[in-house]
């Protein structure tokens, strides 16, 4: 079949090996999945089932229920962020298509940090427009300095995940107000991606680049911190006239966000997930301590990701080496220019991470 020349730059050749070495082991220890280990909540799933039952099930306007953007916008005006509009996507993965497509042109540069989360470079190469890294090796600092070095006349956006995917950081409101003042200075918009903002495991709220820097597009979603991965609701804020011709390419694409998920939204967004945050700290805690004296690793301040250095410094092979072991883990070369690390996911059960731990940790000792 022929395809679109295009199609050739979407690589998923690494992460297809690993997991189709994964089919074959039997009951492996798995600490590869980007998804929590607990279920949708209770009243959210009331709530989603009522819906259904009430007949909300045909199409909504396509920039999603105005009392779901309303909230919205009001948990991130309480942030210090006042975007000018909002639209709810499919996923935060439907906010990056949407922004990327209106945003970019082919040739276009947009700058993220290496190691980055997946999609975003091989949707960028998609539409023709070119990734820049700013490599943030060895501590997955994001500097501002390193990021002004990458701006070019051809850049449009500078890329912020924070929590970070997959290295765990949480940028500073230090370094996120350096990255600002380049941005504002090179007049450039800030993508920043924060469907992990809820699993922060400092002091209060994690720190937003949205709430210093009004020229940015914040994506953020249900996904990952109330569970509803597979229910596809995510939020875009931002720019008027962005919103305006994401919301016009949704129409042509998405149509909406799914209904029932939308009125679920509304209550998943009440949630209190300060039980699920500290029991991702716990998580966080048996990795980080269980690794740091074997590996070279950078504690995690975020999300569920912890982005060790593989012992031998190759981390293709040390997950082949893994995989051997029943340890299914993900190369770093997945969501990296460099193939010198590997990502663990640490959302399973805390039994699971101890025996990985005990695992890797055993296989690390082969290397001394
Ligand atoms: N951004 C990051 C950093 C992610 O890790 C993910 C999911 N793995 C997404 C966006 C997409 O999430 P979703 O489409 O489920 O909202």
């Amino acid at each position: 079949m022929r395809l679109a020349e295009r199609t050739g730059k979407i690589d998923s050749s690494g992460i297809r090996k690993v997991f189709n070495l994964a089919q074959k082991m039997t009951d492996p220890i798995d600490l590869s999945i980007g998804q929590p280990d607990f279920d949708v909540y209770e009243p959210v799933k009331e709530a989603a089932i009522q819906a259904i039952r009430d007949g909300c099930n045909k199409y909504t306007v396509t920039a999603g229920n105005t009392e779901l953007r309303e909230k919205i916008a009001a948990i991130y005006a309480a942030r210090g962020f006042h975007a000018e509009d909002v639209l709810v996507t499919s996923g935060v993965s439907g906010g990056l298509v949407l922004s990327f497509q209106v945003l970019l042109d082919p040739g276009d540069e947009i700058i993220m940090s290496d190691p980055y989360f997946v999609m975003y470079k091989h949707l960028v190469n998609f539409i023709g427009a070119k990734p820049v890294f700013v490599d943030t090796y060895p501590d997955f600092r994001y500097s501002a300095e390193k990021i002004e070095q990458a701006i070019t006349d051809k850049t449009r956006a500078i890329i912020v995940n924070s929590p970070n995917n997959p290295t765990g950081l949480v940028y500073r409101m230090e370094d996120l107000n350096a990255i600002a003042r380049v941005a504002e200075k090179h007049n450039l918009l800030v993508i920043t991606d924060e469907i992990y903002d809820a699993f922060y495991y400092g002091h209060g709220l994690a720190p937003t680049i949205a709430s210093i820097y009004p020229h940015s597009l914040v994506l953020c979603g249900l996904s990952k911190t109330a569970a509803m991965t597979g229910w596809r609701i995510g939020f875009a804020l931002g720019p008027k006239d962005l919103i305006k011709a994401m919301t016009d390419y949704q129409q042509y694409s998405f149509v909406c966000a799914p209904s029932f998920a939308q009125k679920a939204a509304m209550v998943a967004l009440d949630i209190d997930l300060t039980e699920a945050r500290q029991s991702y700290q716990k998580k966080r805690d048996i990795i980080y301590e269980g690794l740091r004296r074997d590996f070279e690793v950078v504690r995690p301040e975020g999300a569920f990701y912890i982005l060790p250095k593989a012992p031998g410094g190759d981390g293709d092979a040390f997950v082949l080496k893994a995989i051997e072991n029943n340890v299914l883990v993900v190369p770093g070369s997945v969501f990296s220019e460099k193939k010198t690390h590997f990502r663990i996911s640490y959302a399973g059960k805390d039994e699971m991470l101890h025996r990985g731990v005990e695992v890797l940790c055993r296989l690390a000792k082969e290397y001394r």
